[in-house]
């Protein structure tokens, strides 16, 4: 891989050291499983949380003879993501084999993509606070993952589990281009809601569908690229954020003693925080890959991917852009409703036909607030879109004040119902009668002579007349209503 820096440095990012400023320079391989019902080379199912060995078939268990089969949803799926990545997708592509010994291996090799991969450069753009970062993707190639030993079961024996053995993994490597432990963090979350728009990954990273290898150098800023360590199998953003920071520290400490760095490949233990050293360099395997003799080249034609690129659904950045020129949301708020694809869509069933922002205004701090509070998602929600939309309609009608509104969603939270019936039984209709409201005003206004000549003097002690009347009323009195007949009564123009 060439290496070239496509960032300028950015002393927001840098490390302090006892010598000054450093760099970190980080570059992630994502391993994603595919989303597909049965294995990359055999028919047997891909199902999750199975007894040991129960999806094996001849070809998993590598007997001899078998010969591999690809699996055609697997090769959509890869370009499918390589399109949602904007890759050059190539429609030559080549399988080889990836020699190493492991009990968990029975073939003895790994059936992967060397030198000609699936999928070529492609990009992720990443909306930090303050700037859109662009991550460039080097490749995205196809590979079986091995399966599973378990060491912890038995005193003496070791087990392996096939279950997992020729699983397609699209492993998906990014070029050095990210600068910080929060630009690693949204890289991973970006792709994985990409992978999940796509139905490509389910990105569930606690079930190991998607694990990512996190290669950390440091170097002073804008220097050339350090040597670099490789931080293998993390299974969580926020332990890749923590082993980052840890790792880049521990490279300064080193660099600043006058030591150097070793390339070596190294385990994060969540427990102490720390990362550790599993093998050097000089250990590492010569894996001597060659093409796989038992599969033809992979070869399809653009028509084939043209059909593909036509059926994919509106991708993360495409809808938060549309949510910012059609429904005139923030930025943030945006960024917020298309996360999740479920979250976007559950926001355009309230939107639909009604005020954008109030409803985006609701999804986001009244549902979601609470959702996240009580450790729901968007998915098994008690209030549904229709019912929510139904709350903000009384709003914008005017029949409930935005008080009541909070009520009114707290009532349909915990025991359901149509809004619009609730407001009615419940007689919590905003008081919109002046007549009545005035009678309320009036009656405060006269008990407190004193501040209502303090008001006149500093109108901005209107508020505490306001809160006594809304108060009084209940929380129904319409509060412009209020406002001006308070004015008119205390005499402030
Ligand atoms: P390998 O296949 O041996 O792991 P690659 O050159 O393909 O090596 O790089 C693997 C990953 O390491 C890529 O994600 C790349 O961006 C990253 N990387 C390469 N050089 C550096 C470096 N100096 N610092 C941090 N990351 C790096
Ligand atoms: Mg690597």
């Amino acid at each position: 891989m060439s290496l070239v820096d496509t960032r300028t440095p950015d002393p927001k990012k840098f490390i302090k050291g006892a010598m000054g400023d450093w760099e970190m320079v980080i570059g992630l391989e994502v391993h994603a499983q595919v989303t597909s019902n049965s294995k990359l080379f055999s028919g047997a199912s891909t199902e999750f949380g199975n007894a040991p060995n129960d999806n094996v078939s001849l070809v998993d268990a590598a007997m001899p003879g078998m010969l591999p089969v690809i699996n055609e949803e697997c090769v959509r799926q890869a370009v499918r993501t390589g399109l949602g990545l904007k890759a050059e997708i190539n429609l030559k592509s080549v399988f080889d084999r990836k020699n190493y010994f492991y009990p968990d291996l029975p073939q003895g090799y790994q059936i992967s993509q060397f030198k000609q991969p699936i999928v070529g450069e492609g990009i992720v753009y990443l909306d930090m606070p303050d700037e859109r970062v662009e991550v460039g993707v080097e490749r995205l190639h196809l590979e079986q993952d091995a399966g599973k030993s378990m060491h912890d079961q038995h005193p003496t024996m070791s087990f392996v589990d096939l279950n997992r053995s020729g699983v397609a993994l699209m492993e998906i490597v990014s070029k050095p281009d990210i600068r910080s432990s929060d630009e690693a963090k949204a890289y991973l979350t970006k792709l994985r809601t990409i992978l999940r728009y796509l139905g490509t990954c389910d990105g569930n990273m606690e079930q190991g569908s998607m694990r990512a290898d996190i290669n950390v150098s440091v170097r002073k800023p804008g220097g050339d690229f350090g040597t670099r360590c490789e931080i293998k199998n993390v299974n969580s953003i926020r332990f890749a954020g923590q082993a980052i920071e840890y790792e880049a520290r521990r490279q300064i400490g080193i660099l600043e003693d006058g030591g150097s760095i070793d390339q070596e490949t190294r385990l994060f233990d969540p427990g102490r925080g720390e990362t550790r050293s599993m093998r050097s360099k000089e250990e590492a395997h010569d894996y001597r890959y060659f093409p796989d003799p038992d599969l033809l080249p992979l070869v399809f034609d653009q028509a084939f991917v043209d059909d593909l690129a036509s059926h994919l659904p509106e991708l993360p950045d495409d809808k938060k852009a549309r949510f910012v020129a059609d429904f005139g949301l923030s930025a943030y708020d945006a960024d917020i409703l298309v996360a999740e694809k479920i979250s976007a869509d559950f926001f355009e069933a309230v939107a639909k036909g009604r005020d954008a922002k109030l409803s985006a205004n609701w999804v986001i701090n009244e549902l979601f607030g609470r959702l996240n509070k009580e450790g729901h998602d968007v998915t098994t929600s008690p209030v549904s879109a229709d019912q929510l939309g139904g709350i903000i309609d009384l709003i914008v009608a005017g029949e409930i004040s935005g008080k009541i509104a909070k009520d009114l969603f707290e009532i349909v939270w915990s025991e359901g119902g149509d809004p619009a019936a609730i407001v009615e039984t419940r007689g919590m209709k905003q008081v919109t009668d002046l007549g009545a409201i005035e009678a309320i005003v009036n009656e405060i206004v006269e008990a407190n002579p004193e501040k209502a000549e303090q008001a006149r003097e500093k109108p901005g002690l209107l508020g505490w007349f306001v809160g006594q009347v809304m108060k009084a009323s209940q929380g129904k009195a319409n509060p412009k209503a209020v406002n001006d007949l308070l004015r008119k009564k205390i005499g402030i123009d």
